[in-house]
């Protein structure tokens, strides 16, 4: 990118001479679950997203940019990397992490000079998913108070205190060009936006967090020169409100889940309507192309920026979506589709086929009636997903032999294996059974934060007699055990869930907090750094490490422990208490001071049990040790 600069030299002869102009900033903004058609800038007559709306009618507007999973984490990692969730062998949130060998966006931009940053909302998209690859700064720092009794994807921070760190970010950033990516969350489940939004969008929670959104948005932009940023808006995927049945997201491949907005403006775009289909792998080439950097290869997609300056494409590119969710929980078929132009296929048992031109919906399956552009399609989509190569299974590690008979046990043995590739039951014949699954998982997750241990193990069991796959219910269940002091079938359940999803670090967290409240010390260290192993920055996992030793009096390890979780999730009090305590066991009075002086900051008041550990009274320290 290069620009001609007047130069006026002695005697009034001006000289133009090249110069490369400075880089853009580069500011990507996911807002995760965002529906398209929830957008006022996409015809919606009930929303409140005047910052959205702007940044549409100034910048490039993609009315038909679409997704390629339903899920938080494999719909980010297309946007961070420009290729397929299945080209690169990530399929589930929680499972499969990056493979390193994959080059993200911000390792592009870190190799050309920029300063990166990243702030991030949810515990999905934390850096076990392998996302921070490239980031000087990743700021995954989520709240985990209540991990134990909350799905793991209803942990988040809310979008006042993402748009802080965001700022907090910038407000460091000195000389070089820096690019950042800033990732909201509060359109997920659970709709609780503060009362100011509720009030502007009565009775409609979910248009109420979107709302909130894009206030804090403009919050963020309103720090940002977008004379020398360029900029990029999104969502992750869509939400299904209802339609086909489905309450949330994650299950169909339908546009409900799969339209997202998406905007391009600051520097480097212009003001354009772009009515072609576009996509998530779109988004990396793009923003490389913005900067001035060269074309990625692999990739899947290819750069807007002549969409953005008015050329057309020469032919529709193709755009892939999977979900292969119902498959891996439930043991139903995997759902992949494949849409080009106006018509989008679905591989499924019963396949479907819609005219998204006349039925954006996707109401009208039209397969009987158009079998020639079915076969085309399917074609289409088999060549794709066969130039992905075979993604190779990591062979599962066989469980000892103290598993297995805690497994016995339990019930569970043989029935835990993965259910074979391209098997099982369509999908949308059990809408109704995934519907009150999730209902019966959330109530499970209510009683359970709400200290009914024994009734939310019962609604568990029940869950896992219909769907013993289900590595959450048996993770939840081994929680509900702990709570109610049953340490060897909490441990089977924990087994059961690492069985099911070997990468997952949580069962091994939670598993080393029973062995820590039988005070076999060593078995629980050994638990936690299993754990650690799969989840090296897991300020959780650390901080758990941290109780254990602490209970063990290795003071030493404890701080060490501490001090690690402290650094990585610098707002979370009990690592900052943890860490004063030992401390001052150790005699250094100074790092305790700190440390304390952090709790008070925080406001945090000692409370009588932590992280369902007993609390123990120290009479001679005066505070809980937990
Ligand atoms: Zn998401």
């Amino acid at each position: 990118m290069r620009r001609l600069i007047a130069i006026a030299l002695a005697g009034g002869v001006v000289w133009f001479v090249p110069q490369s102009a400075p880089r853009p900033n580069v500011l990507l903004v996911t807002i995760d679950t965002l529906r398209a058609d929830r957008v006022g800038a996409w015809g919606y007559a009930g929303a409140h997203t005047p910052v959205l709306d702007r940044l549409a009618a100034g910048g490039a507007r993609f009315a038909d940019a679409t997704a390629h999973a339903p899920l938080t984490y494999p719909a980010h990692t297309s946007i961070l990397t420009g290729r397929y969730p299945a080209a690169i062998g990530v399929r589930l949130n929680g499972m499969d992490p990056l493979p390193p060998a994959v080059v993200t966006l911000a390792e592009r931009f870190k190799a050309a000079g920029y300063r990166t940053g990243a702030v991030v909302a949810s515990v999905i998209l934390g850096r076990a998913a392998g996302l921070d690859q490239g980031f000087d700064d990743y700021d995954d720092d989520v709240p985990v108070d209540a991990r134990a009794t909350v799905a793991l994807a209803d942990l988040q921070r809310p979008a006042t205190a993402v748009t802080d760190a965001a700022l907090r970010w910038l407000g460091r950033q000195e000389s070089a060009p820096w690019m950042l990516w800033v990732h909201y969350y509060d359109p997920h489940l659970p709709y609780a936006a503060p009362a100011k939004y509720r009030a502007l969008a009565p009775n409609r929670p979910y248009d109420a967090e979107v709302a909130y959104v894009d206030a804090e948005l403009g919050r963020l932009l309103a720090k940002v020169d977008l004379a020398r940023t360029s900029l990029v808006v999104t969502a992750d995927h869509g939400e299904a409100l209802g339609d086909h049945g489905e309450p949330d997201h994650g299950f169909f491949i339908y546009d409900a889940t799969l339209h997202v907005p998406l905007i391009v403006a600051g520097a480097g775009s212009q003001r354009r309507l772009v009515r072609d289909q576009v996509r998530s792998v779109d988004i990396a080439p793009t923003i490389a192309a913005l900067a001035g950097l060269p074309a990625a290869q692999p990739a899947d997609g290819e750069s807007l920026v002549p969409l953005i300056e008015g050329k057309a494409r020469a032919e529709a590119a193709p755009s892939l979506a999977e979900s292969l969710y119902p498959h891996l929980h439930f043991g139903w078929a995997e759902l992949r589709s494949v849409r080009v132009g106006e018509f989008k296929y679905i591989a499924a048992p019963e396949p479907e086929l819609y005219d998204l031109r006349t039925d954006p919906s996707e109401k009208t399956n039209v397969i009987g009636a158009r079998p020639g552009v079915a076969g085309r399609l399917s074609d289409a989509l088999a060549t794709i997903v066969k130039g992905f190569g075979p993604q190779s299974e990591a062979p599962r590690p066989q469980p000892d032999a103290a598993t297995v008979q805690r497994l016995q046990a339990l019930g569970y043995v043989g029935s835990l294996a993965p259910a074979p590739a391209g098997s099982g039951d369509d999908p949308k014949r059990h809408i109704a059974d995934y519907v009150a699954y999730r209902e019966r998982f959330n109530r499970a997750l209510s009683l359970l934060g709400t200290g009914n241990a024994a009734e939310a193990a019962a609604v568990l069991k029940q869950l896992l007699r219909a769907n013993v796959r289900s590595f959450e219910a048996h993770l939840y269940l081994g929680n509900a055990y702990a709570a109610m002091g049953n340490a060897e079938p909490a441990l089977g359940e924990y087994d059961a869930a690492s069985q099911l999803n070997p990468e997952l670090a949580t069962p091994h967290f939670e598993a080393c907090k029973v062995l820590s409240g039988l005070a076999r010390f060593p078995d629980s260290i050994a638990r936690c750094r299993k754990g650690l192993a799969l989840e090296p920055d897991s300020s959780y996992g650390l901080y758990t490490l941290g109780v254990v030793y602490t209970r063990a009096g290795q003071w030493k390890e404890a701080a060490a422990a501490f001090t690690r979780a402290v650094t990585l999730a610098p707002s979370e009090p009990r690592a900052h208490a943890g860490l004063a305590q030992a401390s001052l066991r150790l005699d250094d009075l100074a790092t305790a001071a700190t440390h304390f002086a952090a709790m008070i900051d925080l406001k945090y008041q000692v409370p009588v049990a932590q992280f369902n550990f007993p609390a123990q009274w120290d009479p001679k320290l005066g505070i809980h040790v937990t």
